[in-house]
């Protein structure tokens, strides 16, 4: 099946976020505390598929105050942290979010997602991602993680399903409210 396709039956976006929203820097304070940048455009491709119905999630293996910060500015849908199995969070994502497997996308850069990306509907993978990973996604983004590799793979999956007027449209009313 041609990626198109299958990016046209996408109704969640899931993502992982060391290396991927992220570009894997973590900087750590003496007290422990950790550092990480995102991208303010992947931010701007969350919003968008938002303005057009679709759901977002988050899966991670790590834990960060700052991330739960960042995950409910953007208002992600679904976020969990601190996962080691993140095949078995899919699955409680789809039966929470009534979805299949083939509804979903997914976008990672580590052997960690390699059992998602197997079994989603479009899995991405970042520029910088593990050859593992880049074999077996069906979508491998221009830009490494942390860099607007997730803005590249939502704009993927909204031209896939013609949303642009739609999302023009949703923007143009945003900007008047403000
Ligand atoms: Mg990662």
């Amino acid at each position: 099946m041609r990626n198109t396709e299958r990016a046209k039956r996408i109704k969640m976006i899931l993502m992982d976020v060391d290396g991927t929203l992220t570009d894997g820097t973590i900087l750590v304070f003496p007290d422990g505390e950790e550092l990480k940048s995102y991208h303010v455009r992947d931010g701007m491709g969350i919003l968008m598929a938002h303005l057009v119905g679709l759901k977002t999630g988050i899966i991670t293996g790590k834990s960060s105050r700052a991330l739960e910060k960042r995950a409910a500015k953007l208002k992600i849908d679904e976020v969990h942290q601190g996962i080691l199995d993140k095949k078995r969070i899919l699955e409680d994502i789809c039966r929470r979010q009534q979805l299949t497997f083939e509804e979903i996308a997914y976008i990672g850069d580590d052997l960690g997602d390699l059992e998602v990306i197997k079994v989603v509907g479009l899995a991405g993978a970042v520029a910088d991602a593990h050859p593992l990973i880049k074999q077996a996604s069906h979508f491998i983004s221009s830009f490494p993680g942390g860099q607007g590799a997730v803005r590249e793979f939502i704009e993927f999956i909204l031209t896939a399903q013609e949303r642009w007027p739609e999302i023009e449209e949703k923007l143009t009313e945003l900007t008047k409210i403000k």
